[in-house]
This record gives structure tokens, C-alpha cells and sequence, in this order.
């Protein structure tokens, strides 16, 4: 079968080549591929920057953002031609606390595995294994659009989290602001929408789809630094990582604040001087800062939630680019008015 697989830590490695079929110790579940969506992840495993391949191996299958279609169910109640996901982490061995309750997005001691991420096979191949109880039935009628559930579950994560953190006290949260109109950003935006929040959402880009889906959302789109937004939000979802914003996130937060960081920025950058100016403000105005990576079961069924309440059209729109497996290279540059590029194995 074709898979496009990718050498970690070997920037330019990535190309769609055949590959065995896949190997039943990955499951009891066969899944032919309809979709693969493409994220800053995988860019960045492309670029030899992160990424690790099963152990004993060189290459690894890249994707984690699945959509397939059951070929062979086996042991599952699932029917031929049900469309699913694949769930991307997988518990420690040992296993931690948190792995050995479901809470893997929690895993507290780094030896988890992800697929087509750290050390297990992704998701860009022709066909796939997965255990039964690391998949999850989506909606037919998302079609091609059920690709959004992955990074969706990200978010779900996010704000389950942003939700619990505000329990500390009394809290009555009316404004957010959400960092970065990629993917995540908007998917946090519409969440924000759906818990009836006043959405505002930043972004440097004045041009391309961005500022009309941020408009249908109901929400408000600003260019700029996060001063002249005007605003002191009572959340913030950070999804670019750079410090230089979440600093000044951090300045404008209101009192009470919470401020989730999604994204991670460039490793080259350092915390100047005011990082101590961040640490005082998160002190005087009871602030709380917290990073958010990874989703486990419970947050795909929240997941699965949003898109069924949200708007297919606006949905649809995320999907800016589709390519085929054998488009690697294009698949994985960003191009200027890129949100969601997918890679397409077969019809939806
Ligand atoms: C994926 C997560 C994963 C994280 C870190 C993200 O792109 O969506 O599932 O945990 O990368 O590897």
C-alpha cells in the first residue's frame, strides 16, 4: 500500500512510498483511509524538528488528524463502511496515574506514545489497524469534515480545562480572546461561541477567509497588538506561542484571568526581562496560566458534540486545501491563505 512516511529528525525526508500492510499488532480493526488532516505538528516532524519513529525503525507513516472508513471490524459492534477516527495517544506502559485511568492527555511521566507522532505509525496510509477501544464512530454526514475532529478534541481539551481551572472561585466569565486564527484558534472560537461567550479573535493576517468566518461565528476579528483590541479578557487562548503575545496577553488579562496556552512557539525564542513582569502580574491579579497538549476519549465525544452543533457551511470553509497522498511536499508547505489543508486517500 502507499504511505508517506517521514525519517525523524531528518528535515525534507517525507515522501509517499509502499509500505507493508499495516501489522495486526496495531489492532483488530482494518480502516481504509478516506482523509488526513495537516497540521504545524507535522510540518515540524517534516522539518526534522520533532518526531520520533517506532521503535526499531527508521521512517515513520506521518498523520495523526484521521478519517477512515471500516473495512474489517472485527471484535467491534461496528458495521462494514462506518466512518471513524483513530484516538492518537496511547497510555505509558508502566502506566502513570493518569494513564491507568484514561487520562493518557495527562500522562505524567512522557513515556505515552502518539500516532504518527512519537513512536507509533500514523495515519497517511492507504489502510490502517487500530485497537477497538482507541476508536471512535463519527458522524456520516460530516463526511470529509469529521477530519476536524482530532484537532477539535485539542480544543474540547482546552476548554474542559479552562472550565475546571475557573471553579477556584467565583467566576463569571463574559470575554474571550483567542490568540491565532489557524485551526485551533478557530475551533476555540467557536467553542467560545458555544458557551455563549463574547468572542474576540486575533490574528496579523488582514486578508483571505479568516476575518468573514470569524465574522459568521459572531465573533469579533481584530488585526493589531493585543492593546489596541481595548479589551481585558476574562480568558485567553493563546495558540501561536509566542512569548512576545502571551506576555502581553498576560498585561491585559482582567483580574481572575485565566490564560491557556495551546501553541508552541519557536525554540529559539527567550523570555526577556519582562518575564518578570508576567510573573508579578500573575501574582497580583490571582491569574492562572496553564499549557494544554493532547486530548484523551471523553474530550473526542465533546469533540464529536461541537461539530454536530456547529455549522457545516462554516465547517466546510476550514477545509481551505485538499491534496492527494502523492502531493507530500505541497501537502506540507503553508501556503498564505491555508487554515486546514487534508490529504485525501478516498472519497468520503
Ligand atoms: C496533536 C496532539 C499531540 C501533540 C503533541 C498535536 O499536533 O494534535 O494530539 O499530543 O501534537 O505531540
Amino acid at each position: 500500500m502507499d504511505a508517506v512516511t517521514v525519517i525523524p529528525g531528518t528535515s525534507g525526508s517525507a515522501r509517499l512510498e509502499r509500505a507493508p500492510e499495516p501489522d495486526l499488532e496495531l489492532g483488530s480493526v482494518l480502516v481504509e483511509a478516506l482523509a488526513v488532516g495537516v497540521c504545524g505538528t507535522d510540518a515540524e516532524i517534516a522539518a526534522g524538528d520533532y518526531g520520533w519513529a517506532p521503535p526499531g525503525e527508521d521512517r515513520l507513516i506521518l498523520g495523526h488528524e484521521s478519517l477512515g472508513r471500516v473495512l474489517d471490524p472485527g471484535p467491534t459492534g461496528l458495521t462494514v463502511g462506518d466512518h471513524v477516527v483513530g484516538i492518537v495517544r496511547r497510555p505509558d506502559p508502566v502506566p502513570c496515574p493518569n494513564c491507568a485511568v484514561g487520562e493518557w492527555d495527562m500522562c505524567s511521566n512522557e513515556r505515552y506514545t502518539e500516532r504518527g507522532i512519537k513512536e507509533a505509525h500514523g495515519f497517511m496510509s492507504e489502510r490502517w489497524r487500530i485497537e477497538p477501544e482507541y476508536l471512535v464512530r463519527v458522524d456520516e454526514t460530516l463526511g470529509v469534515q469529521a477530519v476536524l475532529l482530532e484537532p477539535t478534541t485539542v480544543v474540547a481539551k482546552a476548554w474542559e480545562q479552562i472550565l475546571a481551572i475557573g471553579q477556584r472561585t467565583f467566576w463569571d466569565p463574559r470575554t474571550v480572546l483567542v490568540i491565532g486564527a489557524g485551526p485551533i484558534g478557530l475551533l476555540a472560537a467557536l467553542i467560545g461561541v458555544q458557551h455563549g461567550l463574547e468572542v474576540h479573535v486575533l490574528d496579523r493576517i488582514t486578508t483571505g477567509p479568516k476575518p468573514a468566518l470569524v465574522a459568521q461565528l459572531g465573533a469579533r476579528y481584530h488585526t493589531g497588538t493585543v492593546a489596541e483590541i481595548g479589551l481585558s479578557p476574562d480568558i485567553v487562548v493563546e495558540c501561536t506561542g509566542v512569548v512576545s503575545l502571551i506576555q502581553e496577553a498576560a498585561q491585559k488579562l482582567a483580574p481572575g484571568g485565566i490564560l491557556c496556552l495551546t501553541g508552541v512557539g519557536s525554540p529559539t525564542s527567550t523570555l526577556s526581562g519582562s518575564a518578570a513582569g508576567l510573573a508579578n502580574g500573575a501574582v497580583l491579579k490571582n491569574l492562572v496560566l496553564f499549557g494544554t497538549v493532547n486530548a484523551n476519549r471523553r474530550h473526542y465525544y465533546r469533540a464529536a458534540n461541537v461539530l454536530a452543533r456547529a455549522d457545516h457551511s462554516w465547517l466546510e470553509q476550514l477545509l481551505t486545501r485538499r491534496v492527494g497522498p502523492d502531493d507530500v511536499d505541497r501537502a506540507l508547505t503553508r501556503q498564505p491563505d491555508d487554515i486546514k489543508v487534508v490529504m485525501e486517500f478516498a472519497s468520503a
